[in-house]
């Protein structure tokens, strides 16, 4: 029920403006933020890294604005270099949204978030790590599978994100399931129309399920991003089904979320990668993360009314 409204508030910029001014919700924020610089963000790298992977997002989206598209890319290009200078190059990865690179500028926008993209690639490739663009709505889709695709001829390692809810992410499986190919599973996270998307939490995961499948059979690097026990299981029954190892696919949980079951199934030897978040601009983000589960919301609410 909650839902939607707060994905639509998610894109409300009076919306962001309440949120944001609210001392209480920062306070709420660093649950699933690591930080809002580098410097903050990167003990927590180094404490996860310890017995996990990491993917970095610096925080951002829907940019329309040059300049703060080119400050997307520079923080990117220095995370890169001080997870270099840490060592940290076989450890963290990083996950970048088109929308904060360029992808939504007026004049020439998948030209500038494709050139941008490709600063950040060259930089992960200096430290030997990979690079996952992220998935958003599904406006973005076809342009950001194409920018993929150019990517991809010159950083073979860079991945990408697809959403089980979406009606068309069964073809876009078997396209992306062939040898070398990096792509992490989600449920998915935006508000989407009946017309594209499955809206049934149930048919969702039905169809969480196929994708998953046709990647474990294909050759590719399957990425299982959920938090959800079902998921998991059925994820390690088709890993062992299709002969892959430990080594073969990766668990990926959000930074904040099940930190347990993160600590369990990377004791068991699995690999198992946690997105970390980090930056001021958490807003949109943060109310995904309330859409996906009330009790965050409950949480907030007791908190505001408490204070
Ligand atoms: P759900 O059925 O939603 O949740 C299963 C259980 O997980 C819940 O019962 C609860 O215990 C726990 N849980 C889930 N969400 C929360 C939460 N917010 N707070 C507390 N507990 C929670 N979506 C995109 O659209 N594009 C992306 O690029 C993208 N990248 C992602 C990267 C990673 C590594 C992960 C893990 C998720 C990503 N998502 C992305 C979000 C994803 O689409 C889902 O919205 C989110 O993961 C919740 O789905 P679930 O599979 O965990 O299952």
């Amino acid at each position: 029920m909650l839902r939607k409204p707060l994905l639509l508030a998610a894109r409300s910029t009076a919306c962001r403006r309440i949120v944001e001014r609210t001392p209480v919700t920062r306070a709420m924020v660093h649950r699933f933020v690591a930080g809002e610089d580098l410097g903050t963000a990167l003990p927590a790298v180094e404490r996860l890294a310890g017995d996990r992977l990491v993917t970095l997002d610096f925080l951002g989206e829907d940019t329309k604005d040059r300049t703060q598209a080119e400050g997307t890319v520079l923080a990117y290009e220095d995370l890169l270099a001080a997870l270099g200078e840490a060592g940290l190059g076989d450890r963290a990865e990083v996950s970048v949204k088109l929308s904060a690179v360029g992808q939504f500028l007026d004049r020439d926008g998948e030209k500038i978030a494709l050139e941008n993209a490709r600063r950040i690639a060259e930089a992960a490739k200096a430290i030997g790590t990979t690079v996952t663009l992220d998935m958003e709505d599904h406006t973005t889709t076809d342009s950001t599978l194409g920018i993929l695709r150019e990517l991809r001829e010159d950083f073979p390692f860079v991945g990408a994100v697809l959403q089980a809810y979406l009606r068309r992410t069964e073809a876009d499986c078997r396209d992306l399931s062939g040898a070398g190919s990096r792509v992490r599973l989600c449920k998915g996270a935006y508000d989407e129309p009946e017309s594209v998307a499955f809206r049934d939490k149930h048919e969702v995961d039905k169809a969480y399920v196929r994708a998953l499948r046709i990647l474990m059979e294909g050759e590719g690097y399957p990425m299982v991003a959920s938090h959800d026990p079902r998921m998991i299981a059925i994820a390690g029954e088709l890993a062992a089904a299709n002969g892959r190892g430990a080594d073969d696919y990766e668990y990926q949980m959000l930074y904040g979320i099940r930190e347990e079951e993160q600590v369990r199934l990377a004791a068991e030897g699995k690999r198992m990668r946690v997105y970390v978040p980090y930056g001021t601009e958490w807003y949109g983000y943060y109310m995904r993360r309330l859409a996906e589960r009330p009790a965050n919301v409950l949480f907030l609410a007791r908190a505001l009314v408490t204070r």
